[in-house]
Formats: structure tokens, C-alpha cells, sequence
């Protein structure tokens, strides 16, 4: 069996039931009524690795919370919105947001190995009646000003092998094209679509390739992770690390160093940790900023200058992500 065959099967392994998933954790009738059946819109869909990870009884759980929909998703209070970070309008193709100078961003596929409920793209009108790119590579060589794609989706670790491949030859085509940005959580929850195949295709592309993860709490590494994540930094890959900051998950200081001292390790470099993005259904998932300066005012006190992320917030129209300084707190509690 080839390894792509190999991951497509595990994928199939994923629950997608939530009264599947409640038996398999042993939540009492009590507990199962307060999780959400009606969510066709943006429906559960988690690897049984993860799965196999959260404690059982209980739905306070940091992984059963990222992945879990609960009934806190009917929750809409004002400020929170469908596109909270203006990807619509800065939609430039079907597949293509172009919001910062110098980057634009793919959307590969729709498709993730898992639906995280604080997805801040769930709402997103994917383009579904083409699987080709073609107008979103005219648009990129037509701009001489975009030196980076970032490869999104959805995840781009969803494609195939042969359709990155197809994507990948178009992208090195291109002259003014430097680097390639992949955005992905796919290795948490299926380490083995770090195949060998895909391996080569890293290893053979001619542009600067950069692979940014999500990863939010510490128990989503484990051995097969790192050593997958580990064959993408033998070919010289940078790998950083994006988190973002949710309520009941990784808003504590003993999980997020421990989150960081288990990244920097593996020589991962933590990146961004990001405020929610305000979706809807999310709310329940928000941490105040206020919250988060501590945070990261403890992790660099306790960590090297490397191992600390900056505190980040996507807002709608800015030219680029907004740091949160920590000097700045005074000026938050005003
Ligand atoms: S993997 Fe990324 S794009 Fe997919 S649901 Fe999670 S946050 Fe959204």
C-alpha cells in the first residue's frame, strides 16, 4: 500500500458522530446534552489520535474543547461576526486573499484533517466548482509585488501528493516568487501525511520553504509528531509554530511554557499566539488581552528570548497582524 493510501485510510478513521465519540469517551447523559448535533454547517470531525488523547468522562478537556462542538456554539453576542478578519474583502481571486504587502494566501483546499470550533474561517464561501488554480496563478504573476504565497485553506496538507505536486511546479515557475509558506495542523492529528513522497517534493522545490504549524497545548505533540515534523527540518525547512489563545485550553502559565519548553526542544520556534479571532459560536474560547500580556510576560521570564511568541491580533484592514506589546497594557486598562 503506498503511504498516501496509508493516510487516506486513517483519515476515514476520524469521528464524525458526536453520539460515536460520546460512547467512546463514556459521557454520562448529562454531559452528552450539552454538546451541539446541529452543526451541518461546520459538523465534528476529529482524528481518533486525538480522540485517543482526551480524558474520558469529562468535557473539560483541552483537546475535547478545541474540537468538541458544545451548545456555548448558539452563543452570538454582539462583536462577533462571520468573517471576523476581513477575509472576504480582501478576496482578490476565488482561491487568493491578498490583505499585506509582499504575501498573499492560497486557499489550497477547504478540507482539514480536523475542524477546530474556533476556526475563524468555518463561515468561508469556499469556491467548490473548480479544483484548478489557474486564475489565482495569473493573478500572482501579474503582481510583481508578491515575493510569498502562503499555502492555506483549509489545510494544504489535505491535497494530495499529486495535486500539491501539480501546484508546487506551477508556484516555481513563477520569477518573483521567493517562498512558500505552508499553514498547517495536519501533523497533529494524522503525523503520517508526512510521507515520503511529500518529503520529496519538499526536498526537490527550488523556492524558500517555510512551515508555520498550529499547535495549542502541549498534549498535542507526542513522539510520532516530533519525528514527523522532524524529517520536514532535515531537509533544512524552518518549522515555527502559531497558537492561538482559547479560554479552558491553554490560558494558564504551567500549560503554555510547558507548550513552549516542549517547542523549542524540538527546535520548533513559537511564532505568533493569537487573540480569538471573534467568530461566531466562539465566544466561550476568549481570553482578555490583558490576560495574554501575563502570559507572555511569564513565558519571558522563564524562557530564552527565542522561546516566547508574541501576542497577536488580526484586525480587519491593518496592513499587517497587530503585536501586543506589553508596555501597551497600561495603555488596554485605560
Ligand atoms: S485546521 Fe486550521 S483551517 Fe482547519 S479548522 Fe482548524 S483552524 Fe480552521
Amino acid at each position: 500500500m503506498s503511504t498516501s493510501s496509508i493516510w487516506h485510510q486513517i483519515q476515514r478513521q476520524n469521528f464524525t458522530r458526536l453520539d460515536a465519540l460520546a460512547t467512546f469517551l463514556e459521557l454520562s447523559s448529562e454531559q452528552r446534552s450539552l454538546l451541539l448535533e446541529d452543526r451541518s454547517d461546520f459538523p465534528m470531525n476529529l482524528p481518533l489520535r486525538l480522540a485517543q488523547k482526551i480524558i474520558k468522562q469529562t468535557l473539560d478537556d483541552p483537546i475535547l474543547r478545541q474540537f468538541v462542538p458544545q451548545i456555548h456554539e448558539r452563543e452570538f453576542p454582539a462583536d462577533f461576526t462571520a468573517d471576523p478578519v476581513g477575509d472576504l474583502s480582501s478576496r482578490r481571486c476565488p482561491k487568493l486573499l491578498h490583505k499585506y504587502h509582499g504575501r498573499a494566501l492560497l486557499l489550497a483546499t477547504s478540507a482539514c484533517a480536523m475542524h477546530c470550533r474556533y476556526c475563524f474561517r468555518q463561515n468561508f464561501p469556499y469556491e467548490s466548482s473548480s479544483s484548478d488554480f489557474s486564475e489565482e496563478l495569473h493573478a500572482i504573476k501579474s503582481d510583481t509585488t508578491i515575493q510569498e504565497i502562503i499555502l492555506s485553506g483549509g489545510d494544504p496538507l489535505s491535497l494530495s501528493n499529486n495535486s500539491l505536486q501539480s501546484l508546487l511546479t506551477s508556484l516555481a515557475g513563477i520569477p518573483h516568487l521567493r517562498r512558500l509558506r505552508f499553514h498547517t495542523r495536519f501533523p497533529i492529528g494524522i503525523p503520517e501525511r508526512i510521507d515520503d513522497e511529500l518529503i520529496r517534493l519538499l526536498s526537490t522545490h527550488p523556492q524558500q520553504i517555510i512551515f508555520v504549524l498550529h499547535i495549542n497545548h502541549p498534549r498535542e505533540i507526542d513522539p510520532d509528531v516530533l519525528h514527523a515534523l522532524n524529517r520536514i527540518q532535515r531537509l533544512g525547512i524552518p518549522v515555527l509554530c502559531q497558537s492561538v489563545l482559547l479560554k479552558g485550553v491553554n490560558d494558564d502559565e504551567e500549560t503554555m511554557l510547558s507548550l513552549c519548553e516542549k517547542l523549542i526542544n524540538a527546535g520548533i520556534l513559537p511564532y505568533y499566539l493569537h487573540l480569538l479571532d471573534r467568530v461566531n459560536g466562539s465566544a466561550h474560547f476568549e481570553v482578555s488581552k490583558e490576560r495574554g500580556c501575563q502570559l507572555i510576560s511569564y513565558l519571558q521570564n522563564h524562557l530564552s528570548g527565542y522561546g516566547a511568541p508574541k501576542l497577536a491580533q488580526e484586525i480587519a484592514g491593518e496592513p499587517g497582524k497587530t503585536i501586543i506589546y506589553l508596555h501597551s497594557l497600561d495603555s488596554l486598562q485605560t
